[in-house]
């Protein structure tokens, strides 16, 4: 870190910065301005957790040099982490499409939107049993009976599922039924269900919060490592801008960002990014030009009739072309897409 302190306060209270630095552990390096003088001090941060830095006499200010996430980060640990799940990798060559419909409606619509998605190529099948609806007149999921469609979806075949959990009691349900859990934008936050989620041991899909930083995010990763679960994907599904003709604003340069910054797999949700179907396909190209190691897709068998995200789900057909476009790419940039 960087201490600034300014020149014109008495000179004891640059020693007494040093000297706490110093018993603290700190390497310390003075460089001294006309104005302000620079304390470079390298150490252990955790060891002035209860000693605000900022708050002694003569402080002007203080810069950290590290990232606030550390299990996270790529310092601690430079190669890339690999998520398995059965017998897929993410987060390694290989491309991985999850997709499904918004929402689990019934039996036939799920095992019908499994049938289309693995045809196409899609390894893991998504749904939502439980539904963080905007409106609480929404449709807001099946629940229990939701998650029994899809383990009927996996056993029929043989994709794994993924599912978002909203609370203690649909993890608690979930936990029987889900090869990943998905963490919703809504809860990105939500410190105490990421701590739970985490103990659950499964591998997690974490979505970039509404109005999230980069940084807030790679904390909110931080909280399931802490946990002592190392299976992390994050999910980009774009941010609030004040851009409102899509439903989001994708902001695909934070997968090399994520890359550099951290060492957890990206996948991209192309589908609650734009809102609108036909933008589905060119964001899922980008994105995995852009690095990305999978994506996140709506697919429904009728979207017209959708009880949830109609509007930017595809159907058989547009799914089908998505995929195949998406080989050359994904061969482009090294990455191997198996259909
Ligand atoms: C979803 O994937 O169904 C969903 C609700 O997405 P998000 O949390 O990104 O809004
Ligand atoms: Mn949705």
């Amino acid at each position: 870190m960087i201490v600034v302190l300014n020149n014109s306060e008495d000179e004891r209270n640059l020693q007494r910065v040093i000297k706490l630095l110093n018993d603290k552990g700190f390497v310390t390096e003075i460089v001294r301005g006309t104005e302000k003088t620079i304390v470079g001090a390298v150490g252990d941060k955790s060891r002035l957790i209860d000693i605000p830095i900022e708050s002694l006499e003569g402080v002007e200010k203080v810069i950290p040099i590290l990232a606030p996430y550390k299990l996270a980060s790529r310092e601690f640990k430079p190669h890339d982490t690999v998520v398995q799940v059965g017998d897929l990798y993410i987060g390694s060559t290989e491309i991985i499409v999850m997709a499904g419909p918004c929402a689990v409606e019934n039996r036939e619509q799920l095992l019908e939107s499994a049938r289309i998605v693995k045809k196409s190529g899609a390894k893991i099948l998504r749904g939502g049993a439980f539904k963080p609806r905007s409106s609480p007149y929404s449709f807001q999921g099946l629940e229990k009976k939701g998650l029994e469609y899809l383990a009927l979806a996996r056993e029929i075949t043989g994709m794994p599922i993924i599912t978002e959990v909203i609370d203690a009691r649909s993890l608690e349900m979930a936990l029987d039924y889900a090869d990943i859990m998905q963490i919703g934008a809504r809860n990105m936050q939500n410190y105490s269900l990421l701590q739970q989620v985490a103990q659950a041991g499964k591998p997690i899909v974490l979505k970039r919060g509404i109005s999230a930083s980069i940084e807030e995010w790679i904390l909110a990763a931080e909280y399931i490592l802490k946990e002592g679960n190392p299976n992390v994907i994050l999910c980009e599904r774009g941010i609030r801008t004040f851009e409102t003709y899509t439903r989001n604003t994708l902001d695909l340069s934070a997968i090399p960002a994520i890359k550099q910054l951290t060492h957890l797999p990206i996948i991209v949700d192309p589908s609650h990014s734009t809102g609108k179907w036909r933008w589905v396909q060119p964001m899922a190209l980008g994105a995995v030009a852009s690095g990305a190691d999978g994506l996140l897709i709506e697919v429904h068998p009728n979207p017209a009739e959708a009880l949830c995200d109609g509007p930017q789900s595809l159907n058989a057909e547009t799914f089908d072309k998505l995929m195949q476009s998406l080989a050359p790419v994904s061969r482009a940039v090294n990455r191997e897409l198996i259909i």
